[in-house]
């Protein structure tokens, strides 16, 4: 995630695009950078934020009515000046910015170093913009073209923006999988990731679709293509009626709403490249270079805090299932003062979203001192702790700006079950056929979580419900004893109430007693293995008089039958 401005018209670009690139800092903060076109391309960009970027540009050339700029959410190559966006094509004839990730990167990247490319990032944008110019160049073709064959090579999700320094008066932007939208004001136009950064210049926007690019040109209209077909595609123009602030929250109330509802997405965009079912394959670059010591090891110690922690202890029960290695969850600020034992034969997986948490940052510091194998699962690239680690997967949920963590921990999920499987699959504890099943359902989890997010009606009756309530418990079995824990964590940071996640059978030794009319009970309920001992624990509550809520598969029968309407059963989930 990052946020990408453009501006080609009769006004200064650098200010208004630095404005908007404020505004979008939200969806990303690591660097930030400009290319102006006037007298030749004049590029500034460095590590940082914006404010950064101004103070690095404040004594430089910045005139031009045509530019581009971005602020970056590192997903390839760590935050730095040379991996900061814009990225100049090999020549210098080409600038461009790019939000999203090209999965097939290494292979482009290859086939143009054999015809002579050389690359100053690491980022995989670099290798697009010199793949454009490679065709460009070879086949003698005017940039838009280059730009639609390139884009037909690309595997990946992108929106892009590209200048071509011979071609002044015109952006070349492209869209798939990442936002773009087109302001159309009189006689200029704006590019951004959401309207935000040209709200005040014109309500007027074309939202460009999925694989959709278009050649934008001073003095004339949009030019729309499809990049598959190259058909014409006629511009639909908006006329926009957000505000700033809704348009930054996406339409929703709150960061942390956006976020839950981003999943489908962030947990796509973890997989990204990664899950392949159509091949039957798993590529997670840092597991396969240390699959030898995961393959060895005596155990695994996942050691993290707070929601990272919970993620860790679905890690626990998938990675005993899928590949037989004991595991142990510590808490980083237990684990890091404790005197732990510890063994070369140890590999450690640190889960943090910022990949800074300071308890997390010392028990790896402490194991690896040891000779323990660190692996580090971070959302933030370059982290301290990806730095620190042997190696690691990065959670490509973009950045979270809910102060709860939402979007993190499934993403921290997702990458955990990649993992095991791959493991387990090497390991030859699972079998070919469960291995390519379950790569097919991973695939399929971001479209039902986007079917089960369709159910917020429903959330928000039961909310009202049982919002002033003082007490909750959660309650679930198997994988979903941490995803209790997790609720109950969720709900007292966010609402204050007190809750406690507990696994669903251990109620009886002692929880049971708190259980009266006045305390709700959210009880996970899918078709499982333990549905039937989950259904026992729902009367257990009945019978108390507590009132649950219950998360059910649509197919459910028995709590649905038990329980009166409304707010007693909670269709969510989906099979
Ligand atoms: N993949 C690109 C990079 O790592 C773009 C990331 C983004 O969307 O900010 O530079």
């Amino acid at each position: 995630m990052c946020g990408i401005v453009g501006y080609i018209g009769h006004r200064e670009a650098y200010p208004i695009i630095v404005k908007g690139l404020q505004r979008l800092e939200y969806r990303g903060y690591d660097s930030a950078g400009v290319a102006l076109l006037s007298d030749g391309l004049q590029m500034h960009k460095c590590k940082g934020k914006v404010s950064d970027l101004t103070d690095l540009a404040k004594a430089k050339n910045v005139s031009g009515t045509l530019g581009i700029g971005h602020t970056r959410w590192a997903t390839h190559g760590p935050p730095s000046d040379a991996n900061s966006h814009p990225h100049m094509s090999q020549s210098g004839r080409l600038a461009l910015i790019h939000n999203g990730i090209i999965e097939n990167f290494e292979s482009l990247k290859e086939a143009l170093s054999g015809r002579g490319f050389t690359f100053q990032s690491d980022t995989d944008t670099e290798v697009l913009v010199n793949l454009i110019e490679d065709i460009m160049l070879s086949e003698k073709l005017p940039v838009e073209k280059a730009v639609r064959i390139a884009l037909n090579q690309v595997i990946g999700a992108y929106a892009i923006c590209v200048v071509d320094k011979e071609r002044d008066g015109q952006i070349v932007v492209a869209k798939k999988g990442s936002p773009l939208v087109i302001g159309v004001g009189q006689g200029e136009y704006f590019i951004a990731s959401d309207a935000s950064p040209f709200l005040e210049y014109t309500k007027q926007a074309v939202y460009l679709e999925e694989d959709e690019m278009a050649l934008i040109r001073l003095g004339e209209s949009l030019s729309i293509r499809s990049i598959p077909s190259d058909k014409v595609v006629e511009p639909y123009v908006t006329q926009l009626q957000m505000d700033l602030e809704s348009i930054e929250k996406g339409g929703y109330d709150h960061f942390m709403l956006k976020e839950i509802y981003e999943q489908p997405r962030s947990i796509h965009d973890t997989m990204r490249g990664r899950l392949l079912p159509d091949q039957g394959i798993i590529r997670l670059g840092g597991v396969s270079e240390y699959k030898d010591k995961f393959l060895q090891a005596d155990r695994i110690l996942i050691i993290a805090c707070g929601t990272s922690w919970h993620a860790g202890l679905v890690g626990e029960y998938v990675f005993e299932e899928l590949s037989r290695i004991p595991v142990e969850v510590e808490y980083a600020s237990e684990f890091r003062y404790r005197n732990p034992v510890i063994t070369e034969k140890d590999v450690v997986i640190a889960i943090s979203q910022s990949g800074e948490t300071a308890d997390t940052l010392a028990a790896i510091r402490l194991a690896k001192s040891k000779g323990a194998t660190i692996f580090g699962i971070c959302n933030v690239v370059g982290s301290s702790i990806a730095r620190e680690a042997h190696a690691g997967a990065y959670t490509h949920a973009g950045p979270e700006i809910g102060v709860a963590s939402t979007k993190a921990f499934t993403a921290q999920v997702t990458v955990l079950n990649m993992m095991a499987l791959y493991i387990g699959y090497k390991k030859g504890v699972i079998s070919s056929s469960d291995f390519h099943r379950s790569l097919f359902e991973l695939d399929a989890i971001p479209g039902k979580i986007e079917k089960m997010l369709q159910s917020n009606e429903q959330t928000l009756k039961i909310a009202e419900e049982y919002k002033d309530s003082k007490n909750c418990l959660y309650l679930g079995r198997g994988y979903n004893f941490p995803v209790a824990l997790e609720g109950a964590l969720k709900l007292k940071e966010i609402s204050y109430i007190h809750a406690e996640g507990y696994p669903a059978a251990e109620m009886k030794h002692g929880p049971i007693a708190l259980i009266d009319e006045d305390m709700p009970v959210v009880v996970i309920a899918p078709l499982s293995m333990h549905y039937e001992k989950v259904v026992s624990n729902v009367q257990e509550v009945k019978a108390r008089n507590g009132k649950v809520i219950a998360i059910v598969n649509p197919a459910d029968k028995e709590i649905r039958r038990s329980l009166p309407f409304p707010c007693s059963y909670w269709p969510i989930t989906s099979q």
